[in-house]
């Protein structure tokens, strides 16, 4: 026998018994976006390596070490998405939606990064993503965070901190990175290594470092907030006036910097205690430089992601298994009865349009079939027999609950399946 092929490490197959659960976040998550307005947009898996290096950053976790870079067979150097915000603003300035605009956009789909994979760490991962472009005053702000605050409400998800700061104008976050560097430097030897390197190239996200054995040292470091700008300021004041005024709550976190280059003025993150390290399970901020340092025309903008993954993760372990459940399963003895239970099965699924319905294929005994519709955990078994067919009528025998069984006319069949739902 040849050696089985399996999937690529952190990089995961979903299943069928699980796939009801992905699909009923998606269907949430559609409604909710049309509700707010947002259209969605979806983005090639595929971009060319630049737009990454240019956009998240060159001195970066994603683009340094994470990212699945490759040449095509004309030599181009591609590299599968590691996250949508670059593709989006790219999409947006090739096809004309930004400028002098306001859009507000979603997306989803799997992002690509080589992690150590663990759990709610994985090398093929879904975001959720939510883009705003075009509004630079924090209005827009707190309508992307009364969007998470729904959406965790509508999932009926629980536990979740908000974690909120501001990094101030770009000339304000210059500043401060020399107040920092200046702190850093004076400490250089309680620094590691990535660090050290990243003092000249990126000091702020030395910040954003995992490293416990940095901890203090960065719990004791200047924060931001203590430097900024005045515009920065009173937008942060607006936009937590707003939160305040909705009743969502939120926790002040100083040294909440994200791990990307492009985010400016607000950033937020939503953390949970029941995931471990992989806590985070939605992040976002404002990133007005993006468009620009991208060739487009300035534009402010807005997002966040959610990993979907953990998001599941985390509702799984909050709730009750659910399985899903099929409505009926026809049982069908004979060719005669194979014929006309195909018609009115057809005839089920025209007239009642959300029934659940497996229609038995590949003949075989009663036993056999009844073994496959209790395995199929449908609430019922549709008896279609020689007698039922001469009758105009189906044996309904009931498989989850201690109900006897009865029979149902053809003509009835509807209005009872209807009922029975
Ligand atoms: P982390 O600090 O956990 O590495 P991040 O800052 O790299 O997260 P973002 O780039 O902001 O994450 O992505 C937004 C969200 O996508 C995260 O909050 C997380 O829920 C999810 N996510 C990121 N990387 C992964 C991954 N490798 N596997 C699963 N989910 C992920
Ligand atoms: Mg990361």
């Amino acid at each position: 026998m040849s050696k089985i092929i399996k999937s690529i490490r952190g990089m995961h197959d979903l299943l069928p018994d699980d796939s009801h659960r992905w699909q009923s976040f998606e269907a949430i998550v559609r409604q909710l976006m049309a509700g707010y307005g947002y259209k969605e947009i979806r983005m090639p898996l595929v971009e060319s390596t630049d737009l990454f290096c240019r956009s998240i950053g060159e001195v970066t976790d994603i683009v340094e070490k994470e990212m699945y870079t490759f040449e095509d067979r004309n030599g181009d150097r591609l590299s599968l998405r590691p996250e949508g915000t670059a593709s989006c603003v790219r999409a947006g300035i090739q096809h004309g939606l930004l400028y002098n605009q306001v859009q507000r956009l979603w997306y989803s789909g799997p992002m690509f990064r080589h992690e150590r994979p663990q759990k709610g760490r994985y090398r093929q991962f879904h975001q959720f993503g939510v883009e705003a472009y075009g509004i630079d005053t924090p209005d827009i702000d707190a309508e992307l965070i009364l969007i998470g605050t729904r959406l965790w409400k509508q999932l009926g998800l629980k536990g979740l901190r908000l974690e909120l700061n501001t990094l101030g104008s770009n000339q304000a976050r210059a500043e401060y990175k020399q107040i920092l560097i200046d702190y850093l430097n004076q400490h250089k030897e309680l620094l590691d290594e990535d660090s050290v390197r990243r003092l000249e190239t990126n000091p702020l996200r030395i910040l954003d470092s995992k490293n416990p054995a940095m901890k203090e040292l960065l719990d004791n470091a200047p924060v931001l907030m203590d430097h900024l700008d005045d515009e920065s300021r009173q937008q942060f004041d607006k936009l937590t006036a707003s939160l305040d005024a909705t009743g969502v709550e939120y926790t002040l976190n100083p040294r909440l910097v994200r791990g990307l280059d492009y985010y400016c003025k607000t950033v937020f993150e939503w953390v949970t205690d029941e995931l471990g390290a992989q806590g985070t399970i939605c992040a976002g901020g404002r990133y007005d430089g993006l468009v620009e340092q991208l060739g487009g025309k300035a534009t402010p903008a807005i997002g966040f992601a959610l990993g979907v993954e953990r998001i599941l993760a985390l509702l799984e372990s909050q709730q009750e298994k659910q399985i899903e459940t099929i409505d009926a399963y026809l049982v069908l003895l004979g060719d005669a009865s194979e014929l006309r239970g195909l018609q009115l099965a057809e005839d089920i699924r025209e007239k009642i349009s959300d029934i659940t319905m497996i229609a038995h294929c590949g003949g075989g005994s009663m036993k056999s079939q009844m073994k496959k519709a209790d395995k199929s955990g449908a609430k019922m078994a549709l008896i279609l027999g020689e007698d039922e067919l001469s009758n105009e009528q189906v044996t309904v025998k009931y498989l989850r609950e201690k109900k006897e069984q009865i029979t149902v006319k053809f003509s009835d069949l509807n209005k009872f399946l209807t009922e029975s739902k």
